[in-house]
């Protein structure tokens, strides 16, 4: 297919087979599954998916990758062209009939809020999407670490969080400037008693400025004084930073405020 690739829509393809089965591999995709592709791009991925599950619904947001795709001729995908961070989620999922699986070679400048999109109020039951391999890292990390921050700590109140393969730049064409890792996202059933949305909000004061500690990040926060919020961190350290909770511990003093 001839093709000008499209910096500004995160266009790097791939086009081996074995990495792209072992993608799908990783996703535990099978017959019985109906799957959501962001990126169809030249449809390499997308051929992988129709030939091993039920359904494959595509977004692709460049029209001008449309008479390629299509002459493809896949069985059980669907194309659609919109852009699938703008589209309504409940227009998304008004092709599935019930749980879906997304698999994704995201375009990298929109990794983060497809993963919110798709992580918090879909029907998606896991994400197996290529990332930029810091992105990936950040995703998995524990605490302590200098890649630990909201994504992780909300990739993993959702999700068992997994990297399943590393993949060097070399595999994509054009080549770009990073490498990439495969991460699946596995949703797991929410804590009880937990508004997912006051939580996010919750941790994301905790780490509205990670240099200064979780207490000074805290004062403000739903009207707490200084002295209030030392009173309620009076199980912590008072110089701990967030970096150093653990989600068990941000899901503790939570629900503590
Ligand atoms: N799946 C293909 C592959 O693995 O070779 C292409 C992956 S490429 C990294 C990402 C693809 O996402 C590109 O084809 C790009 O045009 C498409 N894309 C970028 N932004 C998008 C959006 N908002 N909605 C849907 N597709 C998008």
């Amino acid at each position: 297919m001839e093709h000008k690739f499209k910096k500004q829509f995160g266009q790097n393809f791939l086009t081996d087979t074995n990495l792209l089965r072992a993608i799908v591999s990783d996703g535990e995709i099978t017959k019985e599954d109906e799957v959501l592709e962001i990126g169809a791009g030249a449809g390499a991925l997308t051929k992988v998916l129709d030939e091993r599950a039920k359904k494959v619904v595509s977004y692709e947001i460049d029209t001008s990758l449309e008479s390629g795709l299509l002459s493809l001729g896949l069985k059980n995908t669907k194309f659609v062209f919109a852009d699938a961070l703008k589209e309504p989620l409940e227009k998304i999922e008004e092709n599935f009939e019930g749980q879906y699986k997304v698999v994704a070679n995201l375009p990298y400048y929109i990794t983060t809020p497809l993963i919110f999109k798709f992580l918090t109020y879909s029907r998606a039951t896991s994400l197996t999407i290529m990332v930029q391999k810091e992105v990936a890292e950040r995703i998995i990390a524990s605490s302590g670490g200098k890649d630990y921050g909201v994504l992780s700590v909300m990739c993993q109140f959702y999700a068992e969080a997994k990297i399943t393969r590393r993949v060097n730049r070399a595999m994509f064409y054009p080549v770009p400037k990073v490498d990439s890792a495969v991460v699946r996202l596995t949703k797991k059933p929410l804590p009880q008693g937990v508004d997912a949305q006051k939580f996010e909000a919750f941790v994301k004061k905790c780490f509205s400025m990670r240099r200064k500690t979780l207490a000074n990040n805290l004062v403000g926060y739903q009207g707490y004084s200084k002295a209030e919020i030392e009173n309620l961190l009076a199980d912590f350290d008072l110089k701990i930073r967030p970096e150093n909770l653990s989600l068990e511990q941000f899901l503790h003093l939570f629900k503590k405020i």
